[in-house]
């Protein structure tokens, strides 16, 4: 295997563990510990993104090098790579979780191409520090949804980490995922996931908690530096190093808040639902991060979850995560407030993250419905229109992409037939709905755009395809086989979202009945 650059900051610059065991442990004054992969019996490439691969310099044939191969299952370490796991904290389900750490994720190193720096991380590659109990190994199951979904939410135009390959390792891991008591042995995968940084909220809540206050300001100054670096060159402040000023810490705050506010419009636009907004889930770049239990609305829903254990409070539910976005970003104020004399530029941030949250969620909402802007009354027509999606159990990716098929001089639901989930949600509502489209459709017919026009724009916030729960799982199921087939024509597909494809009804249709209520499918759980 030819020497790649790797140039590895973190494990440089920021202070790592002294112990080099990988026993769990409380890690103090530390950003890092040292660990080396554990091996696995047989890592096989079961896919890989030749994007990625791309963006990273790496060709069709170093990524089939049996030492690439190796590296990725965290068999071997490839020249420049130094192995660690990082040190970080974070609030779980509402309550201070303390340490958390990356149980189950290695970081290789910062990989450099084209003057662009990417971490890159095996997903699954054993035991660390901060394995607590559990194994620090993935199944298939979850790392080819990681996989698959971080494409995805890519080429949806959605902020996200990315996914370089996804390897069998050919052990078995003991699961039980599917409630009846008794644990299951399923296959083993890694995904080498890819970002320019995977630093997350829970990293500097971590030393906020532990009163470590010269570490905190030096974890600031080291990813404003090395992760914002583009940001900071518009700034009027300057960065010192060890002592990042009140006034940059401000402003880099609102930066966060307005990342994750426009972030997390996109969730609402695409239909995509995290699942576990826990605060070490929560990157400081504001890009998606952590494919646990996530899934697509279906049927338009703002109370539906994805995440079993969440199925009682619903606290990540779809329509509360803007919410969720908040309370986090507080979260995370709580810990920057304590190297700052007074919380004033930070709550000004969270306004901040208000105001652009409500005009990205506008901009999402004039692109889908087709308006020419924003009018008073609009909130209202759009407000009615949810509530009866949700009330009639109607789809929401084949509601938006069935309606420029509409009919505006006789507007009538029969033309979006196809989005309701059963004949009694039609009929039950069809009149209300009726009522609706007269509504909108008069509205639209006020505007000049042409009919052209406004169809492109629909159909660019609009995907036809998404990564729909059954999907995965159909996937999973043939890979489970060894059969890759269908993770290749779904990474295909959904490299052009927006664009209708010749030949791919099939992956536009409803959930099917019997994938509603599958265990593993539209339900899942935690750590998988
Ligand atoms: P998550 O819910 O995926 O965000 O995980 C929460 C915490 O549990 C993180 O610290 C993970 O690294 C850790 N974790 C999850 N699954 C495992 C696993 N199988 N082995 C070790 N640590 C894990
Ligand atoms: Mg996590
Ligand atoms: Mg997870």
């Amino acid at each position: 295997m030819r020497t790649l650059n790797f140039d590895n900051r973190f494990y440089r610059e920021l202070p790592g563990d002294a112990v080099t065991a990988n026993y769990t442990r409380q890690v103090k004054d530390a950003l890092w510990s040292s660990v080396m992969p554990t091996p696995v019996k047989a890592p096989s490439l079961m896919a890989y993104s030749t994007d990625v691969a791309e963006m990273l310099g790496l060709s069709d044939e170093d990524m089939h090098d049996p030492a690439m191969v190796s590296a990725l299952g965290g068999n071997q370490l490839l020249e420049g790579m130094q192995p660690y796991a990082t040190c970080y904290g974070g609030h779980q389900f509402g309550n201070w979780a303390g340490q958390l750490g990356d149980g189950r994720a290695i970081y290789l190193g910062e990989l450099i191409h084209n003057n662009q720096r990417f971490e890159l991380q095996l997903k699954g590659a054993g035991e660390t520090p901060y394995s607590r109990r559990a194994d620090g190994r993935a199944v298939l199951r979850s790392s080819l949804r990681e996989f698959l979904c971080s494409e995805a939410m890519y080429y949806l135009g959605v902020p996200t980490t990315r996914a370089l390959s996804l390897v069998r390792t050919g052990d078995q891991v003991v699961r039980d995922m599917f409630y009846d008591g008794n644990p299951q042995m399923e296959q083993g995968a890694i995904v080498c996931r890819v970002a320019s940084s995977f630093t997350r909220f829970g990293h500097f809540e971590l030393l906020a908690s532990r009163g470590n206050h010269a570490l905190l300001k030096q974890m600031i100054s080291f990813t404003i530096d090395r992760d914002f670096s583009d940001w900071l060159k518009q700034q009027t402040h300057t960065l010192a190093k060890e002592e990042p000023s009140a006034a940059l810490i401000e402003a880099w705050f609102t930066e966060i808040s307005e990342r994750t506010a426009r972030m997390i419009a996109h969730w609402m636009r695409v239909g995509f639902v995290h699942g576990v907004m826990n605060t070490d889930n929560m990157s400081i770049t504001g890009l998606t991060i952590d494919y646990g239990p996530y899934g697509w609305v279906d049927n338009f829903d703002p109370g539906w979850t994805p995440n079993t254990t969440d199925a009682q409070g619903r606290r990540y539910c779809f329509g509360r995560q803007h919410d969720i976005g908040r309370w986090n970003l507080e979260r995370l104020a709580d810990a920057l407030s304590t190297i700052l004399p007074d919380a004033v530029g930070l709550n000004h941030a969270l306004d901040q993250y208000e105001a652009v949250y409500n005009q990205s969620l506008i901009d999402a909402l004039v692109g889908k419905f087709g308006l020419d802007g924003w009018q008073e009354t609009d909130g209202e027509m759009i407000n009615r229109c949810f509530e009866l999606m949700t009330r009639a159990e109607v789809d929401m990716t084949l509601f938006f992409t069935h309606l420029p098929h509409l009919n505006l001089t006789a507007p009538n639901i029969a033309d979006l037939k196809i989005a309701f989930y059963t004949e009694q949600g039609y009929t039950n509502f069809e009149a209300d709905f009726n009522d609706w489209l007269a509504q909108y459709a008069k509205r639209i017919l006020q505007t000049t755009e042409s009919v052209i026009a406004r169809h492109a724009r629909m159909a660019s916030h609009n995907p036809r395809y998404v990564l729909r729960n059954y999907l995965a799982q159909e996937a999973i199921d043939l890979a489970e086989q060894g059969d890759t087939s269908m993770i290749e024509a779904l990474l295909k597909l959904l490299r052009n979202p927006y664009t209708e494809q010749a030949g791919m009804e099939r992956f536009e249709q409803k959930r099917p009945d019997w994938a509603r209520h599958k265990a593993g499918c539209s339900m899942l759980s935690c750590s998988s």
